[in-house]
């Protein structure tokens, strides 16, 4: 039986749903339930929205000051828990929890003092303008407002660190938030909800609703009174929250999926430990990050050393107990995703690829037993045309392809209708600059992968996204700008 009872922070208060109705939450390496989380409805957004409508004039008038204390407030509260959090957050999705202790929990620490500090120091513009010979001239400057009520919608790969990066912007630029985590993976946004209230946010300034996404979900992007939504998610949700907000003119950011293409060029540095990022880009959180390249592309004059080299380190990555300090992958997040996941592998041998290594489910022993775990797969020998090398897996599967040349190379990682980054392996420098200018992503990286400054603009080409996130990009987003011009 689930013992633990998660509440939706409503008003600054932990509450249950209106209408009564609870969802189970299961723990992808057993498969059993152990949480019941709010299935919210309209009601419950309803509520959210009318009390984040009833802080945001207080909220916006607070000194950036006292808006940058709670944020940072709030992250220390978390990393004075830090363990409770990992093991809640690993728990929950699936993750190792040597991940979630290393990755995922300080990085939500990370973005709420990043954005503490960031608004502390963001200004406007201003642009002088002369206007004739007698001396005359006048000056614009730009006030960049917050919107009021935001949405944030997040999925269940990075639980809290995405859902800190979309609020800890928002709140930093003095908007009031409703929140939906997604429902599969709900229980560190209620202990961040809980711990809100010890920091001290001002009743309905930080609102978190829990619950589905077409009910709960849709229900915050089609409030009149919510100003602009912040999503991350696959594309399909994305082209549905896109079309719901466009009649209202709501300003949505929206970080999408990704196909995304590791490049390897017979120059690269394959060392050990440029072979560990590589093989890591494939396969961190079990391949479920939307930033992992799960198409590596090779050239051909060193594709069978690479490959031979490569899937050594696959198959010596141990997939186990979320909880053991030694397991580099855990479980899939859910049963249906493991399902979707083993799909994808049975298409990609029908399809007639060859499966190098992994290819089935994985039954683990003792407690385990129930859970849902994928072993690592690598398949060789499809055309980049194939659904394997065009479709979103968001497992443990990559796929290899090997190419000739630059234009080669280019044109199949560009293939894609996703474009949301790239990582190129070369010493050559020049190669690296002029194909870093051809590759149709929002982010490519040279010599490494998920190299992040919080800093820089953060998101996808195509149907990988719209708009940045990241630094002053977010703080941009989470405002309307409005140019004041004075004559004199
Ligand atoms: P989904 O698109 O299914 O869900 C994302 C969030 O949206 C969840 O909170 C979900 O709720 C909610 N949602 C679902 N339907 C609606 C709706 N109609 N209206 C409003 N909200 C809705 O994605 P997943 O959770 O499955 O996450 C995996 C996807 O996220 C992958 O495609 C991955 O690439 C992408 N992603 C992109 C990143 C990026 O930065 N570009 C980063 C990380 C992931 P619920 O789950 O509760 O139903």
């Amino acid at each position: 039986m689930p013992n633990l009872h998660l509440a939706n922070l409503i008003d600054g208060r932990l509450q249950a749903p209106i209408h009564g109705a609870w969802l189970d939450v299961h723990e992808p390496a057993t498969g059993a339930a152990f949480a019941h989380c709010p299935d919210s409805d309209p009601a419950d957004v309803d509520a959210a929205v009318a009390a984040a409508s009833r802080a945001a004039a207080g909220w916006a008038s607070t000194p950036i000051e006292e808006r940058a204390r709670l944020l940072s407030r709030l992250a220390d509260l978390i990393a004075a828990r830090l363990e409770e959090f990992a093991a809640l957050e690993s728990r929950d999705s699936g993750k190792p929890l040597s991940l979630a202790r290393r990755l995922d929990i300080p990085r939500a620490i990370s973005n709420l003092r990043h954005f503490a500090a960031a608004i502390m120091t963001w200004g406007s513009e201003s642009h002088a303008m002369e206007t004739g010979a007698t001396g005359s001239g006048a000056i614009n400057y730009t006030l960049r407002q917050p919107l009021g009520v935001v949405g944030c919608i997040s999925p269940w790969n990075l639980p809290l660190y995405l859902l800190t990066w979309k609020i800890a912007p928002a709140l930093a630029a003095g908007n009031t938030v409703v929140a939906k985590p997604s429902e599969v993976t709900p229980c560190t946004a209620a202990l961040l909800g809980e711990l809100s209230i010890a920091a001290g946010f001002p009743p309905g300034v930080l609102n978190i609703v829990h619950g589905p996404g077409p009910t709960a979900g849709q229900a915050i992007v089609e409030h009149p009174a919510v100003k602009a939504i912040s999503f991350t998610g696959s594309t399909a949700t994305g082209t549905r929250i896109a079309s719901a907000a466009a009649p209202q003119f709501k300003k949505v950011s929206l970080e999408l999926g990704g196909k995304n293409p590791a490049i390897v060029f017979a120059d690269a540095d394959l060392g050990d430990a440029n072979m560990d990022t590589i093989v890591r880009s494939g396969f961190a959180n079990q391949g479920e990050i939307c930033l992992c390249g799960s198409r590596v592309l090779v050239q051909r004059s060193i594709y069978a050393t690479f490959r031979e080299r490569y899937l050594a380190r696959v198959q010596a990555l141990r997939v186990g107990d979320p909880n053991d300090a030694d397991s580099d992958l855990g479980a899939l997040v859910s049963r249906v995703h493991c399902a979707k996941v083993l799909g994808c592998i049975d298409q990609a041998r029908a399809d007639g690829g060859r499966v190098l290594c992994g290819g089935t489910a994985l039954s683990l022993p003792g407690r385990c037993a129930g859970g849902w775990f994928v072993a690592p797969t690598v398949i060789e020998g499809l055309p980049s045309a194939a659904p394997t090398n065009q479709q979103e897996i968001f497992g443990p599967v990559v796929s290899l392809i090997p190419f000739e040349d630059e234009d080669e190379a280019l044109a199949i990682a560009n293939d894609s209708k996703y474009g949301l980054a790239a990582s190129l392996w070369t010493q050559d420098l020049s190669r690296a600059h002029r194909l870093a200018g051809r590759l149709e992503f929002g982010i490519v990286w040279i010599n490494c992968w998920l190299l992040r400054d919080l800093r820089t603009p953060f998101g996808g080409a195509r149907q990988s996204g719209l708009g940045r996130e990241g630094g002053s990009e977010a703080l941009h987003f989470f405002t309307e700008a409005k140019n004041i011009c004075i004559r004199y």
